[in-house]
């Protein structure tokens, strides 16, 4: 599969990997975006949240687990969590990944 988390997740491109396990693995976002910006994904391929099933509730139950895991680790109290979805919603990796960003404010509305 010609995917760069794909290929995160195998090993092929390497990656500072913050969190493993059977299904999940996080790493430090390439070009951060805050203080800490990490990127947390299903080890299996799904292109984005568009394309979610009834059989993955659990899974996208457990990478929010995970984030909340990551995020207290972090120290972190307040951050923003995100998933962009399609080229207009600024995805630019299609395998689903939820930023999280903290360690400074946000604002909001986004751009
Ligand atoms: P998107 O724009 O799809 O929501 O986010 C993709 C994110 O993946 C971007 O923040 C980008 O910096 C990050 N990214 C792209 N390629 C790599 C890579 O090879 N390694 C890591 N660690 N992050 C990547
Ligand atoms: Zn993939």
């Amino acid at each position: 599969m010609d995917c760069v988390f794909c290929k995160i997740v195998t090993g092929e491109i390497p990656s500072d990997k913050i969190y493993e396990d059977e299904d999940i693995i996080a790493f430090n976002d390439l070009d951060p975006q805050a203080p800490i910006h990490f990127l947390v994904i299903p080890k299996k391929h799904i292109t984005s949240l568009a394309q979610i099933e009834e059989s993955d509730s659990a899974l996208i139950g457990r990478i929010m687990l995970a984030i909340q895991k990551l995020a207290s680790e972090n120290n972190l109290e307040s951050y923003r969590v995100v998933t962009n979805i399609g080229e207009d919603g600024g995805q630019t990796v299609p395998h689903l990944h939820f930023h999280v960003l903290g360690g400074r404010a946000f604002h909001w509305p986004p751009g």
